[in-house]
């Protein structure tokens, strides 16, 4: 797959407002991948980024000050509704927060650290990346007047100044977009 998608590509891949796995087809330090897609009442981010952007490290975390800034991060995550603001009258509540790295276990980005069952593999296959991870997030929100659903503006920026730039390919009620978010720019209107 290209670096970024073409817009054939995007057009295939929103075409059922589900979002494609697609391949990390892009890992640039400072930059992250957003697909947002606004449908009626739901609206769903993905975020896709070098996991550099979040913490200080991008291996398994092997002393305690690394697995707690694991935490941190995850904790700063979970509240998503601090992260990315949407017009107080659509009424929307967050609904889902979900966190991915292949180099963290499931347990560090749960809330509270609490140890799940299906932890990943904490051995992992360290040697054979490349030393480079990425984190995925997935973040839904509900709204109440859907109607009133017009702007999404992203304040993570301040929370991890590692990111730099988020580049966002969005499916609103008005159509397909691409955007550039950076931190003097960082409200999407539709
Ligand atoms: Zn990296």
């Amino acid at each position: 797959m290209k670096k970024f998608f073409g817009h054939v590509a995007v057009i295939g891949a929103f075409i059922s407002f589900s979002f494609p796995v697609y391949a990390h087809e892009a890992h640039v330090h400072g930059v992250a991948q957003m697909n947002l897609a606004v449908e009626g009442p739901e609206v769903e981010i993905e975020l896709d980024s070098p996991l550099g952007n979040f913490i200080s490290f991008e291996n398994q975390p092997e002393t305690d000050a690394q697995k707690q800034e694991v935490r941190d991060m995850a904790l700063i995550m979970r509240e998503a509704d601090k992260l990315f603001t949407l017009p107080p009258a659509a009424g929307c509540q967050l609904q889902e927060v979900s966190l991915e790295s292949d180099a963290l276990s499931a347990d560090l980005l749960s809330p509270a650290g609490v140890r799940q069952v299906a932890a990943q593999n904490e051995t992992g296959d360290e040697q054979a990346g490349d030393g480079h991870a990425d984190l995925e997030a997935k973040i839904a929100f509900t709204c109440r007047n859907p109607e009133k659903l017009n702007s999404l503006t992203v304040n993570m920026f301040r929370a991890f100044p590692n990111l730099h730039e988020i580049e966002v390919q969005m499916v609103t009620p008005t159509g397909q977009k691409a955007a550039e978010l950076t931190p003097e720019s960082s409200t999407i209107r539709w």
